[in-house]
């Protein structure tokens, strides 16, 4: 095979058409909607879409930016709301620390933010004073008062935010732009493939008969990862280890009255449950590992916390495999989605990762004349940051101190966490400044998949403080910043962001 798609017109296909290969299909007729490349997308709706995944970080909205389709078009299609952050409910028994909101980043967080920081600092050496870090976000407050992220006109500070959104509707939505946008669509299961003779891809053999002929191959085929996992043999790394969680029950259940702007994610016996708030519905689904419950105790668990026990709404189940491939991009092959890995969607980071993944190898692949050339770079860098994600994920269980069931006793003493990761714990116990020591270069430096701001609002959200607490008075440097003045600010700056339904309703 000719990996090198520089010279002629050259064939792109992509196999599966779930929210990944709809996403890579966009994306990559956006990019090179001018350059000689073909792109068709081949799926089997005989074996469907796994239809889970309905929430986002901000990153989506630049995807959406990068194809040119407004938020007025795409989000009504697929009952979609607005995403302020996450609140964690349960995750910490420390007394004031029940539960805390993890913010997406807003430039207006440089107002109130060091304080956070100050106070978090203080506090760390032993203080009392307040830095739980709820208080210092305009995300939360908007988040607590069901309000849109998207202020008035006259409000010139735009706010970081994500989407909830029905994720089988997405896939549709996308499926009808990529067509009409020039992709080839064929409906088929792949039985084979067919390859060169050093090993590359060449062909898949389809069930209608038709052999698919391409020069490169994008795997978009879940879980299973049909070609890069069982053709092309690339090693799977479980992180089964550091993380229990391996299966899924979802249940939808109706809206209320008002409609949240955030995920809510509450512990459970086993694991824990989401709350996705979309327009037309609640999505909800409980993430729990099989060592320690089994489906049907993990339906009842769910269906009691929804109060739905006695109502005959449908339950679906779902395995999890949890971890990734040890390369990304391999020969003429690029995975993306489920097939390159998958870290239990506790912070919804999944689609992010895709959009990542197909965005990395678009600015790795052309610049390199359509050649394998940056494929060890860009692997590297996939792994780390699929390493950073699971060490904040780790973070979560690691340091939960709910320890009422064998489950969470395990996770909060699971030896299996990386230096990383105990490292950015030490760094706090010790009160360094997070966000000088992520930037901090040479030896001593961390890196930081994740913002120091999120590890912040993780390790103060759960009250990971020493315990013994030394009043002082209001003199004292610890209490250098004004709290009545920030939380005036935040509520007053409130007042510019509309009822989030309200605004769902009227402006979309
Ligand atoms: C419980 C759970 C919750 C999640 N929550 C979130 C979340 O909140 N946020 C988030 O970002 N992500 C979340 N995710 C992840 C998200 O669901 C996936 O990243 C996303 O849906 C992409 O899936 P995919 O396209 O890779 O795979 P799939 O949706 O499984 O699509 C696979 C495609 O490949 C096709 N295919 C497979 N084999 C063949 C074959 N032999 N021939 C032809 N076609 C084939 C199938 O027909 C299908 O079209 C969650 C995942 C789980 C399991």
């Amino acid at each position: 095979m000719n990996a090198d798609l520089s010279s002629t017109h050259k064939h792109i296909v992509i196999l599966g058409g779930g929210t990944a290969g709809w996403m890579s299909a966009s994306l990559m007729m956006a990019k090179w909607k001018d350059k000689a490349v073909n792109i068709t997308l081949v799926e089997s709706p005989a074996i469907g879409i796994i239809g889970v995944g309905e929430g986002s970080t901000p990153q989506l909205k630049t995807f959406f930016e990068q194809i040119g389709i407004e938020e007025s078009e795409w989000m009504p299609a697929c009952n979609a709301t607005y995403k302020n952050g996450i609140t964690f409910k349960g995750w910490s028994s420390r007394p004031g620390f029940n539960s805390y909101f993890h913010p997406f980043a807003s430039r207006i967080d440089a107002f109130s933010a060091p304080a956070f920081f100050y106070n978090s600092m203080f506090r760390r050496k032993g203080i009392s004073v307040d830095s739980h870090p709820d208080r210092f976000y305009l995300s939360a407050y908007l988040a607590k008062h069901h309000k849109s992220p998207i202020p008035n006109e006259n409000f010139p500070f735009p706010i970081g935010y994500g989407y909830h959104f029905d994720s089988g509707l997405l896939g549709q939505f996308l499926a009808k732009k990529s067509v009409q946008a020039g992709v080839n669509h064929i409906q088929a299961k792949v039985l084979d493939v067919g390859k060169h003779a050093n090993g590359d891809l060449a062909f898949l053999q389809l069930d209608n008969g038709q052999q698919l002929s391409a020069d490169f191959f994008v795997d978009c085929s879940g879980f299973n990862g049909e070609l890069i996992q069982k053709h092309l043999a690339v090693p799977f790394h479980s992180y089964k280890d550091n993380l229990f969680n391996d299966n899924a029950v979802t249940i939808a259940s109706s809206t209320g009255e008002s409609i949240n702007s955030q995920t809510i994610s509450t512990t459970l016996k086993h694991g824990w449950a989401w709350d996705i708030p979309l327009t037309n519905r609640t999505g909800n689904g409980y993430v729990y590992s099989s060592d320690y419950t089994n489906a049907n105790d993990a339906e009842l668990e769910l269906r009691q916390k929804l109060n739905l026990v006695d109502s005959d709404v449908e339950a679906r189940h779902l395995k999890m495999k949890v971890g990734r491939v040890e390369k990304h991009w391999y020969r003429n092959c690029l995975a993306v989605g489920l097939s390159q890995g998958f870290i239990e969607p506790l912070e919804a980071t999944a689609l992010h990762f895709v959009q990542e993944t197909i965005e990395g190898f678009i600015q790795a692949f052309e610049p390199a004349s359509f050649s394998t050339k940056p494929q060890d770079t860009f692997n590297l860098n996939l792994n780390n940051r699929f390493e950073g994600i699971r060490d904040y994920i780790v973070a979560h269980y690691r340091l939960s101190s709910r320890d009422d069931t064998d489950y969470w006793r395990a996770n909060s003493e699971n030896p299996n966490i990386s230096n990383t990761l105990k490292k950015i714990v030490n760094a706090w116990m010790a009160g360094e400044d997070l966000n000088q020591t992520f930037a901090a270069n040479g030896k001593n430096s961390l890196p930081s998949y994740y913002p120091p701001f999120s590890w912040q609002c993780l390790l103060a959200g759960y009250g990971v403080f020493p315990e013994k607490l030394t009043q002082v008075g209001q003199t004292d440097p610890a209490h250098k910043y004004d709290l009545e003045y920030i939380d005036d600010f935040i509520q007053k700056c409130g007042l510019n962001f509309k009822d989030h339904k309200h605004y769902l309703e009227n402006h979309l």
